[in-house]
């Protein structure tokens, strides 16, 4: 680990210089006194391959989807392939300036009308917008049309209703949009609850939002009827598409009655993910709620294509420009090397791999709700939680042991929850491995919890205050002992 002890300040050396600038040509003409800084600005100084070493070491301590496996459930973790990052780097689409006349845009133009047609498609819906950056605001955006179309039918509703096992971004976006959160009890194998959904279902509701397949991994078996029993009392149905990579080519929203859903491009699109980088979060809606879609929308007259801004229903504009550009052209590709067949493969591999891998661990952890299970499994570590070891020591043991963790406390309905997704790009070689990995500490948990309570100790950083760590963050590398 020699050389990851110090910060950039370190290793400074007073007078060395990372930079050589020819002479300057012109005379030089002195700043006003109040503009010139008392005191030189604390930078390190340091040669250019002192910054090249030092960064590059940073970068190979991290973890990511090029370098491990990455359980890490909901989040859809799966290879992002290298064709896509091309793509988005063709200078035509890179070097593109987004305020560019339209008639010098057509094919960046042509692309996301085309994504928006696939992803409608894909979905079975009427119209789609490209525009937010994330499931998030996917969400935000879906609501806030729910809200323009029920005023535009002279009514004011006031609640969304939204199941205890969803994500917390689906009661944050409703909230944010001025609704009051209902939420509705699962039962306990995770499904809606019929009884209590109609007990709830009134004229203030102005929808109900649900993912599918739930955060249990597992299809709603009744969700016709649940779309329906909501039409029936003017409540608008909005499908939460995060988990859309288990339905690929096998059911699609606007099938099962749903009237808004959005699109992480970043999980099931394989657009890449985490680290704070940019997202895609399109959300696609029926023909009722076209008429309020985010402005601009691509739209295309004979052979052209142009941006429609006048659009006097519409719920304004949700994102600078035309939305994370860079991830629609990955998107792109990815659905056109897949092609229709491919992406009805990605989701039936994807359950495939889930199952294999909530079948091998069945033995020695509690499954949250009995399989098969869809595209990933929640187990319960409440087994091991009684010797003494709960979800979190078995997540961070896991990093010892080569490995990133799966999801931890989440859906927060389960006990010690632990979400595995594979997704489908991984080996069943891979998979073995990390079930093995989960076994052994199974079996750990049964002769030697103190091992795992002091995990991960191969880490650079070792077991944290996570409260204090994500309150007080400490960025300053600490010497090892
Ligand atoms: C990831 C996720 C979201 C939020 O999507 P972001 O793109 O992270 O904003 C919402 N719901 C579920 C079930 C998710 O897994």
């Amino acid at each position: 680990m020699s050389g990851y002890d110090r910060l950039i300040f370190e290793l400074s050396s007073p007078g060395r210089e990372a930079y050589s600038l020819a002479e300057s040509d012109v005379p030089a003409a002195p700043l006003p006194a109040s503009y010139v800084r008392k005191d030189a600005p604390a930078l390190p100084e340091v040669s250019e391959f002192d910054v090249v070493r030092h960064y590059s070491r940073l970068s190979r301590m991290n973890y990511g989807v090029d370098t491990h496996f990455y359980p890490l459930g909901s989040c859809t973790m799966k290879y992002n392939p290298k064709l896509n990052e091309d793509t988005a780097r063709l200078a035509g689409f890179a070097r593109l300036h987004p305020l560019v006349p339209e008639p010098l845009a057509q094919g960046a133009l042509q692309l996301m009308h085309e994504l928006a047609g696939d992803l409608a498609e894909i979905a079975g819906m009427d119209a789609v917008s490209l525009q937010p950056a994330a499931g998030a605001q996917g969400e935000f955006a879906g609501v806030l049309m729910i809200r323009a179309y029920h005023r535009s039918q002279g009514e004011k509703r006031t609640k969304v209703l939204v199941p205890d096992s969803a994500h917390g971004t689906n009661p944050a976006s409703t909230a944010l949009a001025g609704y009051e959160v209902v939420e509705v009890k699962s039962q306990p194998n995770g499904e809606v609850d019929l009884d209590e959904l109609a007990r709830h279902l009134d004229t203030d509701v102005a929808a109900f939002m649900i993912t599918v397949p739930n955060t249990l991994g597992m299809f709603e078996p009744r969700i016709v009827e649940i779309t329906e029993m909501c039409h029936a009392k003017g409540v608008q149905v909005y499908m939460d598409g995060a988990n859309l990579n288990a339905i690929l080519g096998i059911t699609r929203p606007g099938d099962l009655g749903f009237d808004v859903c959005h699109f992480n491009l970043h999980k099931t699109f394989t657009t890449p993910h985490g680290g704070g980088g940019p997202g895609a979060g399109p959300v696609g809606v029926k023909t009722h709620l076209e008429p309020f879609l985010p402005v601009p929308v691509v739209t295309k007259q004979e052979d052209r294509y142009a941006l429609d801004w006048k659009r006097p229903k519409s719920i304004g504009k949700l994102q600078a420009f035309w939305g994370n550009f860079g991830m629609l052209v990955r998107a792109y590709a990815y659905i056109r090397t897949m092609g229709a067949d491919g992406l009805r493969a990605v989701s039936e591999n994807a359950i495939l791999n889930a199952n294999y891998v909530m079948k091998r661990l069945e033995k020695v952890y509690d499954i949250a709700v009995p399989g098969p299970c869809m595209h990933e499994c929640v187990l319960s570590a409440r087994r091991q939680k009684k010797l003494g070891v709960t979800a979190t020591d078995i997540a961070k043991r896991l990093l010892d042991l080569g490995f990133y963790a799966p999801s931890t406390y989440f859906p927060l309905i389960v006990e010690e929850a632990l979400m595995i997704e594979p997704t489908e790009t991984e080996a069943k070689e891979t998979l073995d491995q990390f079930c093995d990995a989960m076994i052994q500490i199974a079996r750990e948990t049964e002769s030697s919890a103190a091992l795992i309570h002091d995990a991960p100790v191969t880490t650079p950083v070792k077991r944290l205050d996570q409260t204090k760590a994500a309150r007080q963050p400490d960025l300053r590398w600490t010497r090892r002992p």
